[in-house]
């Protein structure tokens, strides 16, 4: 399981976290949800882009992706938003915003990363392009991130991003 299956887990189980629901100009997958992103195609978010109506974008792997500013932008209940991102859009995001809390989730091994796109249904060619990207995706999140979480089981993961959203929140730990 990816790290999208860990954040929806940590949605479950958290009310205060908002997903933010990205564009993405990739098709959707076979059996993929159709709200998983909003599907668009390149001229949409080039306009979008154009009308500064990203939070952060960025391209991968031939296909962009980016986070749409939220609207209202202060109509989120005190809710704190959830990215799930690229360590490109971790990197805006970070020198956009005073203090965002950014976890580095990792896959445990490249041959559980290889196994998770397989079953996802990604080509071969995608997983190759993929795998040879993770190093250097790596390298540059652990530059950024505060924290960093292998996801080797789903529930243990889960638990310890939990554990480090309580500890944000409540830095003393006393109650
Ligand atoms: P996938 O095609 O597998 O759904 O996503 C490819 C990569 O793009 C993943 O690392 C995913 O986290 C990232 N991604 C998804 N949405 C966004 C977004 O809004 N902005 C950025 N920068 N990356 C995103």
């Amino acid at each position: 399981m990816g790290k999208g299956t860990l954040v929806a887990r940590l949605l479950e189980r958290d009310e205060r976290l908002w997903l933010s629901r990205s564009w993405t100009t990739r098709p959707r997958r076979p059996g993929e949800s159709a709200d998983a992103y909003n599907f668009v195609d390149r001229p949409t978010f080039e306009k979008r882009i154009a009308d500064a109506g990203f939070l952060e974008w960025a391209e991968f792997l031939g296909h962009l992706y980016g986070t749409p500013t939220p609207d209202p932008p202060h109509g989120l209940d005190g809710k704190d938003i959830v990215l799930e991102i690229d360590v490109q859009g971790a990197e805006q995001v970070r020198a956009r915003f005073p203090d965002p809390l950014v976890i580095l989730i990792q896959p445990p091994s490249r041959a559980v990363q290889e196994e998770r796109l397989r079953k996802r249904g990604d080509t071969d060619e995608q997983i190759a392009k993929r795998l040879a990207l993770a190093e250097h995706e790596e390298a540059r999140g652990r530059e950024i991130a505060d924290h960093v979480v292998i996801n080797d089981d789903l529930t243990r993961a889960v638990d310890e991003v939990a554990g480090i959203l309580a500890r944000h929140r409540n830095p003393g730990g006393t109650t």
